[in-house]
């Protein structure tokens, strides 16, 4: 039950103005200029995402976060910074706001675009913490998000930006979650849970293949990484018709599902391997956003197919030389049991050729190269068409989650001949992320395929606005985006 002292607002001010956002104008004008009074005598000058609190307003509004809007008169210059800042905005607000206990959260519906508005808040009510005693776990009580202007929450824009705010949070919790609570069973069972109601709607198809169905399918590569490991793999496909026609070819997100990367026999330095629980972040994310198409009703056919397992060193496991055979065919010599989501993924591309699609996108927390090169800011597109290149920029900065194209290019090809089978899956240290790229365009014979890098963006070191420190499930909106743009054409 909520009472007043849960309450609080979040409304805007621009800065070096008097200008405020309409909730916090009729508050100023109600307590006879106590809120620009207030803003004045602080040093808060109204820079973008600059937040001060205030309380005991009025009997309705016990506390007040006045977030900074940055001056007027500068215009966004493009999507990005668009509907970023409006997330960075309204995070800033209910973080602070949280933090002083608040859980009934109205923000002012004037303070931006409304599915941005919803995005940055919905993204903020995120909690994960496995603390026992109540006083050092993250704030248990669940927050409650409200528009000042009640209407606007029944409009599309409102259950959008939630719908993609739920989707992301949903790849954060699989991606966050220890690999001893998160086997590829579990992750199965977790997102057969998530789908209940879309799957009893008739909307969506689960389908989770066993180990027989790999070895009968010929997926030497994904069958070669799993048998390391004490835990049974799992090939999950979730179907989602939402095309007018159902015979339409569907557009295929294929997911990089290692629920832990120990790198195998070629182990990793322990330091900062627990982070490798996240090395399921390609399936996490395209599960995720295929609950989102699905949830936003998009009208197309869509397919997310992600292989899981763990990549372990044991008795089983495959050896550096080793030489497995791919679903196409093709010898595969294993040089470095590490290099193992390649292996993977490529029986899945060849795989999802058999479903006709218009379009294949695959996503991987692929390799630690592509870090290097952009960071955790921006995430490596390998575009085989100009096309795809560009719905994917645009979807990556509607959604605040920017993409860098990166080259697809043959002469990374060289780096990957190996002396006795078709192609070695390790192509040395010098534009690591483009030869594995090239890895996996062995796999592909659609034109409209694109390889999504996400090694980088998986964790973020840092508090954002509206994304905490930890696992951060991009691109999950973009990947829905995606969806969007591809249904238009
Ligand atoms: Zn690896």
């Amino acid at each position: 039950m909520s009472s007043v002292s849960d309450k609080g607002l979040v409304v805007g001010f621009y800065e070096n103005s008097e200008e405020l956002t309409k909730e916090a104008q009729e508050l100023n004008t109600k307590t006879n200029g106590h809120i620009l009074k207030s803003i004045q005598l602080s040093d808060t000058k109204g820079k973008l995402g600059d937040t001060l609190v205030l309380y005991d307003i009025t009997p309705e509004v016990p506390r007040l976060a006045v977030v900074g809007l940055g001056k007027k008169s500068d215009v966004p210059s493009g999507d990005y910074e668009k509907f970023e800042n409006v997330r960075r905005v309204i995070g800033s607000g209910v973080k602070s706001l949280k933090a002083k206990g608040a859980s009934e959260i109205t923000i002012d519906s004037t303070l931006g675009d409304v599915r941005s508005i919803s995005e940055g808040a919905h993204l903020s009510k995120f909690k994960f913490d496995f603390k026992t005693k109540k006083a050092d776990a993250t704030p248990e009580k669940n927050v409650n998000i409200a528009l000042s202007d009640a209407s606007l929450e029944a409009s599309p824009e409102w259950s959008t930006g939630k719908v993609y705010a739920d989707a992301q949070n949903f790849a954060r919790m699989l991606m966050e979650t220890p690999a001893n609570l998160m086997t590829p069973s579990i992750f199965v069972s977790t997102v057969q849970d998530k789908f209940k109601d879309l799957v009893a709607s008739g909307k969506v198809e689960i389908v989770v293949r066993d180990e027989a169905w790999v070895l009968e399918q010929k997926m030497g590569m994904f069958y070669g990484v799993a048998k390391g490991s004490d835990e049974p793999l799992k090939f999950l496909e979730i179907h989602y018709k939402g095309a007018a026609d159902a015979t339409k070819p569907p557009v295929v997100y294929v997911g990089k599902g290692v629920t832990f990367d120990s790198g195998g026999i070629s182990i990793k330095p322990s330091a900062g391997m627990g982070l490798m629980r996240g090395d399921m972040g390609g399936a996490a994310t395209t599960v995720s956003a295929i609950y989102g198409a699905a949830s936003v009703g998009l009208p197309l056919n869509m397919i997310v197919l992600t292989p899981l397992c763990e990549n372990m060193p044991s008795g089983k496991a495959t050896k550096p030389g080793d030489v497995v055979y791919a679903m196409n065919g093709k010898s595969v010599e294993v040089d470095n049991t590490d290099a193992e989501g390649r292996l993977i993924l490529g029986d899945a591309l060849v795989y999802a050729h058999t479903f006709n699609p218009t379009t294949i996108v695959d996503v991987a927390t692929l390799t630690g190269a592509i870090d290097v090169a952009l960071g955790q800011h921006f995430a490596g597109a390998f575009a085989a068409t100009d096309c795809l290149w560009k719905q994917i920029e645009q979807s990556g900065n509607t959604a605040g989650e920017r993409m860098w194209r990166m080259p697809l290019a043959q002469e990374y090809r060289k780096q990957m001949d190996s002396k006795y089978a078709d192609i070695v899956n390790a192509g040395g240290r010098s534009g690591g992320s483009c030869s594995a790229a090239m890895f996996l365009k062995e796999f592909v014979t659609v034109d409209r395929w694109a390889h999504l890098d996400i090694a980088g963006v998986m964790y973020s070191n840092e508090d954002g606005a509206y994304l905490k420190r930890g696992m951060t499930g991009k691109p999950v909106r973009t990947l829905i985006e995606l969806a969007r743009e591809i249904s238009k054409q």
